[in-house]
């Protein structure tokens, strides 16, 4: 049977590999825990804005951890984090020649690619890519990528990118708890 653990934002029982994990390893000090082995006091989230924020509103996340207060910045902090992990598994596909930049690649979209926004691109140049992905059943995300802005505002991740299946992850996580509240 697969572990299932509970959200302290919502509350639903989801499968622990669904789920983030905090850990509290100490002194007031949050890790937070990609891979699941540490071991601690931990609370479990969806990785939604909302839960996250509900769970430290209503202190379900302090009480889960057994620490008084997180820190103001402990939300921006873990958008961070994952921020760092979304830019690091973008140039692992960009460095074996998976990962294309830029809007003229939208041409050549095929079935299989991922489409990956930058936060903040105006609807009018989003919306004819968004419509070609969707006849196309590509998936796309919009994440937010200021640094990225000047650079590239459009990526295509190929159809054939041995790890696909990780990246679709961290982006899901990503534009879930970006989604929503205020963007750092
Ligand atoms: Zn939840």
């Amino acid at each position: 049977m697969i572990p299932h653990r509970q959200c302290v934002g919502c509350k639903k029982v989801l499968p622990k590999k669904e789920l983030l994990r905090f850990v509290s390893l100490g002194s007031n000090t949050i890790a937070f825990d990609k891979k699941g082995r540490l071991s601690g006091r931990g609370a479990y989230l969806c990785p939604d804005r909302s839960c996250l924020e509900r769970a430290i509103r209503d202190k379900r996340l302090q009480r889960a951890l057994g620490v008084s207060s997180l820190g103001k910045n402990f939300v921006t902090h873990v958008v961070w984090r994952l921020k760092d992990e979304t830019l690091e598994s973008l140039h692992l596909c960009y460095k074996i020649g998976y990962l294309k930049i830029g809007f003229d690649e939208v041409k050549y979209l095929k079935e299989g690619d991922v489409v990956v926004l930058s936060g903040g691109i105006i609807e009018e140049i989003t919306e004819p890519i968004v419509e070609k992905a969707k006849t196309l059943s590509v998936e796309v995300y919009q994440v937010p990528f200021p640094e990225y802005c000047n650079v590239c505002l459009v990526v295509l991740i190929r159809g054939g990118y041995p790890k696909k299946n990780n990246i679709l992850k961290t982006l899901q996580v990503f534009s879930r708890l970006t989604s929503g509240g205020d963007n750092p």
